[in-house]
């Protein structure tokens, strides 16, 4: 296992609490919609860009679901491919699970 610089183990923490905390608001924002809103909230966003909000389109590289935009570019991976992916790197992606904690 690689040694942590003092300042990569700070920015790690920090980005911990971060995704703790804004976590701990989409639990709570969830709770307090109602469950049309969420629907209508599905209809309105599923298969589009968070990015440039245009429509994504699914496609299937080396065995991973990508849903990509060819408007800006984006590359999106479902939460299993994401850490199957992270399963076969050297570390970083791996980081990006664990701190921030994919529900
Ligand atoms: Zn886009």
């Amino acid at each position: 296992m690689p040694t942590q610089k003092p300042h990569e183990a700070e920015e790690e923490y920090f980005a911990k609490i971060e995704a703790e905390k804004k976590s701990k608001l989409a639990q709570k924002h969830r709770s307090a919609l109602q469950t049309r809103e969420m629907e209508q909230l599905k209809e309105t966003h599923e298969m589009h860009c968070p990015s440039c909000g245009m429509k994504l389109d699914n496609i299937v590289f080396k065995g991973f679901s990508v849903d990509k935009c060819f408007h800006c570019g984006g590359a999106f991976l479902s939460k299993e491919a994401f850490q199957r992916l992270c399963g076969e790197d050297t570390g970083f992606l791996e980081k990006i699970v664990e701190i921030f904690q994919f529900k």
